[in-house]
């Protein structure tokens, strides 16, 4: 039986430019002025794709940012803020009312994650909230946070559910730790190979409750 579904933000219940791209652009024009010609216009155009999805500091690994480079863009990204209203995906209201414990689970800087959470007002949906701050020394990693909702709340990793979009962070986190993850499709993310299920839909995830609830009771 599942007792807790533990979520992504990012591209998972928000795409995230929603707001629209300029509120990482500051971002990005610092990282560009820092390029000094390590990385192609092209390759730059890229990471900077990435980071709609992914961490500055794992697509500078990723993408072989010099030093300068995520230096530059930290502290604009550190600064950046949500400041209008968010809606989420379409299907956002699906997760109000699921019969188990909500966890969010989100990885960026603190300001900007805690923005775009006040923006949604979706606190009051999810037991806990837990950010992933990379801006933030001794960062414990999603599987680290996952560990600890398992410790805290006395559950068995058979007893929760990831849902996220990315292959490389919370489903790679999930797997790690014997927890059962669904990969969210959401436009323009690639299909996560690694994933235990794939859904389209928040909506599914009612019926993929009962359909873990009908498997304990066999
Ligand atoms: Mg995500």
């Amino acid at each position: 039986m599942i007792k807790a579904i533990i979520f992504d933000l990012d591209n998972c219940l928000a795409a995230a430019d929603e707001t629209g791209r300029q509120l990482l652009a500051p971002t990005f024009d610092a990282i560009r002025r820092a390029n000094h010609g390590t990385l192609t216009e092209e390759a730059l155009e890229r990471a900077f794709e990435a980071c709609w999805g992914h961490s500055l500091d794992s697509v500078a690994r990723k993408y072989g940012f010099s030093d300068e480079m995520p230096a530059a863009g930290w502290a604009e990204n550190a600064r950046a803020e949500v400041k209008v209203p968010m809606r989420g995906y379409p299907d956002i209201g699906a997760i109000r009312g699921l019969p188990a414990k909500l966890f969010l689970v989100t990885s960026g800087f603190r300001r900007l994650q805690e923005s775009k959470v006040r923006a949604l007002a979706v606190k009051s949906l999810f037991e806990r909230i837990y950010i992933d701050a990379i801006d933030e020394p001794d960062r414990k990693g999603k599987q680290g946070i996952f560990a600890e909702i398992l410790r805290a709340n006395g559950l068995d990793p058979g007893e929760v559910l990831v849902v996220g979009d990315d292959a490389d962070s919370e489903i790679a986190a999930g797997n790690r730790l014997g927890i059962p993850t669904m990969q969210i499709r959401r436009a323009g993310i690639p299909r996560a190979a690694n994933a235990t299920r794939h859904i389209e839909s928040l909506t599914e995830l009612t019926g993929i409750l009962r359909e873990y609830q009908a498997g304990s009771e066999d």
